[in-house]
């Protein structure tokens, strides 16, 4: 990671200080405080009444025990989180995550990104994000539920559409929401459907949302190679992940006459070279919901499956990490800038780590953070909540059309400002300082808050 500004390192020291042993997190303020350095010093006006370091402390922070019962009569114990980072712009807007893997840290460091994410859809949503250490893997259906009830029976008390609206992120997906909706409905008598984002099209869902983050995140690469004359037609893809973002964004990037050549798992990695088989793998991960392993086996020829190995070591044009934080190492990034790789779109939150980062910058690759480029999804959440609020329902094409309009100004935007603050083609500059500077500008007309 490179310095950051003189004045904005107490700011950053505090934050470790206080947040001790919350790396992700830390690693997400650093990137930000990072890019803020320009800021500060042709705006100083930003870092008055201590804002920065507001905008770094959570509004709120929510931690729980969810105790439910599993299919052999055993209680079980989890624990959940809900943490309320900004809602100058709006209610806290951001998903919740089952996995083992989910702490305070890693729930503040995606809050964190959520504000500025959010910021830049231009749309009237604060950050927030929530979750739990639960693993759905190996889960029945009758234990995801009640384990779903269990952890809406307390998050219930801290949402309402005017206040934090959930959606979904790694492990929850339309079963899970379905089933915390149900249960906010039971415990409050209310059918409230704007305060859940990604629910099932019957009961209030928008057209689109599913496949709005992946779809999102090639709009946004179609913009950046657009930039430079060229299009998706014929090159060749790599997505790792195998979940909701990736499976979408498989899909438009095949509809743009791309080639998808691999995509992978938490155990490894298929490579297909006549391209992934889309209709495949979404019967094996949506609906019979198997390893990715299995893809071979069904596939037979052509396919390979690569148990333990790393999907960026498949040459391709462009690379779209979509599947969890920092699964793009330095040592990936320079096997994908030896092999060629022209553009990577993170369709995951802060996939790459820092110091793969500043390779591709280095050596002129083309970088769209997750926090610009996966912005789609909340956007489609807040398109979800505009047609609960009037009770309208709107067709795909129609919800598909401003998605895409709001990844074209996201892509925009960021450009812009990378150009206004001399960094021109530098994303990650351009997303910061934009989300930054709207959050910032309704905090300062808030008052001290
Ligand atoms: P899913 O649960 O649908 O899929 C996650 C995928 O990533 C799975 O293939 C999973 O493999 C893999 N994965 C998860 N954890 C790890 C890990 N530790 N190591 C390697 N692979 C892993 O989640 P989503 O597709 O919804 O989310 C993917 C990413 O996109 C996350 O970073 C999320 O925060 C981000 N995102 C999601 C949005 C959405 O709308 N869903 C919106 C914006 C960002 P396995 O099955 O083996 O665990």
């Amino acid at each position: 990671m490179s310095k950051i500004d003189e004045k904005l390192q107490p700011v950053l020291d505090e934050v470790l200080r206080r947040n001790a042993g919350e790396a992700e997190f830390h690693q997400a303020v650093h990137e930000v405080l990072e890019s803020l350095g320009r800021v500060v010093a042709k705006h100083p006006e930003y870092a008055h009444h201590a804002l920065i370091e507001r905008i770094c402390e959570p509004e709120r922070q929510i931690i729980f025990r969810v105790p439910w019962v599993d299919d052999s009569g055993q209680v079980q114990i989890n624990r959940g989180f809900r943490v309320q980072f900004n809602s100058a712009l709006g209610p806290y807007k951001g998903g919740i995550r089952f996995h083992p893997s989910v702490n305070l840290g890693i729930i503040k460091f995606l809050g964190f990104e959520q504000i500025f994410k959010n910021a830049l859809t231009g749309m009237p949503i604060g950050g927030g994000k929530g979750g739990s250490d639960f693993n759905p893997r190996g889960r029945s259906d009758g234990e995801i539920m009640r384990f779903c009830q269990a952890f809406m029976t307390e998050l219930q008390r801290h949402l309402g559409e005017y206040t934090d609206v959930p959606a979904g992120d790694i492990g929850v997906g339309g079963r899970e929401i379905g089933y915390m909706f149900g249960q906010y409905k039971r415990l409050t008598n209310r059918y409230e459907a704007g305060v859940l984002t990604g629910k099932g099209l019957v009961y209030g869902g928008s057209r689109a949302r599913t496949e709005a983050t992946g779809f999102g995140l090639v709009y946004f690469v179609q913009q950046m190679l657009a930039t430079k004359g060229a299009t998706l037609d014929g090159k060749r893809v790599v997505v790792s992940g195998s979940g909701n973002v990736a499976i979408y964004a498989i899909e438009k990037v095949q509809q743009f006459d791309g080639r998808v050549l691999a995509c992978s798992d938490s155990n490894g990695y298929v490579l297909d070279e006549g391209g992934i088989d889309l209709a495949l793998l979404k019967e094996i991960k949506e609906v019979r919901r198997e390893r990715l392993s299995d893809y071979v086996r069904m596939k037979g020829a052509g396919a390979h499956y690569i148990e333990g190995g790393s999907i960026w070591d498949v040459a391709c044009d462009v690379a779209l990490p979509c599947a969890t934080q920092n699964e793009l190492t330095g040592k990936d990034a320079t096997t994908l800038i030896r092999n060629g790789v022209q553009v990577v779109g993170e369709g995951a939150n802060m996939p790459s780590t820092p110091d793969a980062v500043d390779l591709f910058h280095q050596n002129g690759v083309m970088f769209a953070p997750g926090k610009a480029a996966n912005a789609g999804g909340v956007a489609t959440s807040a398109l979800e909540m505009q047609q609960n609020a009037s009770r309208d329902s709107w067709t795909f094409d129609q919800t598909e059309a401003r998605l895409a309009q709001i990844m074209r100004g996201i892509h925009d935007n960021c450009a812009a400002t990378a150009d206004e603050y001399s960094a021109p083609g530098n994303y990650v500059l351009g997303a910061n300082i934009a989300g930054f500077v709207r959050v910032a500008e309704a905090m300062q007309s808030l008052g001290v808050i």
